[in-house]
């Protein structure tokens, strides 16, 4: 840390991403980005683009918020479009948190939100997922603070039913609500159809992984008009130009081709059933997952161990040293291949272990 670094960031923790390994390759199953990909109209859309970096693009984006709203039957001023969905989440903490209003969310969860919270100055409440790692929407109920849930919840990969989400907003109208749906395409409800009847509600999304673009970084934010203004009046005063070019017009061809990346959501799908068996023949404990990844422990290997081993066989998972979830390791749902391999490296690992 230099002399000149602010008092105010001295003690924060910066997020700490998933590796991106340059150098050997990997199979990389550590950060749910997607085995396929971008479509044929993606890649065309960039190509046409590349010609007009020179221009700023517009900085309201209408066309790729006039298609986003046509897939998603909302209104185009409920949406606001971001540099992935980190940075709408980031506006929202902003927007909506201060010294007298604190943020509640899963002790378990996305990591940046803490980060977010303390960044900003920003009190928050960690409140513990149940013994099975569910979230109990009781524990939520009129808490007199702003609530950030991923949903389904991330490393778990469990979903709460679109009924219990709406508990939680109904219960704390005074408040903000934002649901992540990161994950949603994956098996997940969404809670964007509750948004015409409730004016505290940001439901997150991201093109990062249903939509194979985790490296152009779009992501968006859907509530009412109002909340919407307040998050464009954070962008205009942070970065109104957030977007690439290049990103939002492959944010556009993406929606285009939705049939294409919804067809990848399903074998994804398929994939993770298949990994869930072959896991759980092995003597894995796994969670049933409502995502792109799922979550597993064996009783006789230690979780660091196993991503250690793994990563020795050039197979890349995500370890979290987190106690409760120290035991466990998150993997992401790749193509058959890649989980075929997966399953065959973790069949010998735990073979060797056997026989020592
Ligand atoms: N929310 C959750 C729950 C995530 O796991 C991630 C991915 N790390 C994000 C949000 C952010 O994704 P992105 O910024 O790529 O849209």
């Amino acid at each position: 840390m230099s002399e000149f670094f602010s008092k105010k960031h001295s003690s924060l923790k910066a997020y700490t991403p998933g590796e991106q390994p340059t150098g050997r390759e990997y199979i990389k199953l550590n950060t749910n980005e997607s085995p396929f990909p971008p479509s044929e109209g993606v890649r065309r859309a960039l190509e046409n683009e590349a010609d007009k970096l020179q221009l700023y693009p517009d900085p309201e984006y209408k066309i790729l918020h006039k298609k986003a709203a046509e897939l998603l039957g909302v209104p185009a001023e409920c949406i606001l479009m971001t540099n992935g969905s980190d940075e709408i989440l980031n506006y929202a903490f902003m927007a909506f948190g201060d010294a007298d209003t604190p943020f509640a969310f899963p002790d378990i969860s996305y990591g940046f939100y803490s980060v977010f919270a303390d960044l900003h100055g920003i009190p928050s409440k960690k409140i513990p997922l149940k013994d099975d790692f569910t979230i109990d929407p009781r524990d939520y109920e009129n808490i007199g603070m702003n609530i950030v849930i991923a949903n389904p919840n991330a490393p778990t990969g469990i979903a709460l039913t679109l009924a219990q989400v709406e508990h939680i907003v109904a219960s704390n109208p005074s408040h903000v609500v934002i649901i992540d749906e990161a994950y949603v395409d994956f098996g997940g409800e969404s809670a964007i159809a509750l948004i015409p009847h409730y004016n505290n509600l940001i439901v997150t999304r991201t093109f990062s992984k249903s939509y194979s673009l985790a490296g152009a970084r779009l992501g968006f934010g859907v509530a009412s008009a109002d909340l919407i203004c307040d998050l464009n009046t954070i962008k205009y005063s942070t970065n109104p130009y957030n977007l690439s070019r290049m990103t939002a017009v492959a944010g556009a061809a993406a929606i285009d081709d939705n049939d294409y990346y919804m067809s990848n959501c399903k074998t994804i799908i398929e994939n993770r059933e298949w990994t869930t068996s072959a896991l759980r023949e092995l003597g894995f404990s796994v969670i049933d997952s409502s995502t792109n990844f799922i979550f597993a422990e064996h009783p006789d290997l230690d979780g660091e161990e196993l991503y250690l081993a793994l990563k020795d066989a050039g197979i890349l998972v995500r370890h979290f040293d987190t106690p409760k979830i120290k035991n466990f390791n998150r993997i992401t749902i790749g193509s058959i291949d890649e989980m075929r391999a997966l399953v065959c490296a973790t069949r010998d690992i735990t073979l060797k272990r056997r026989t020592k």
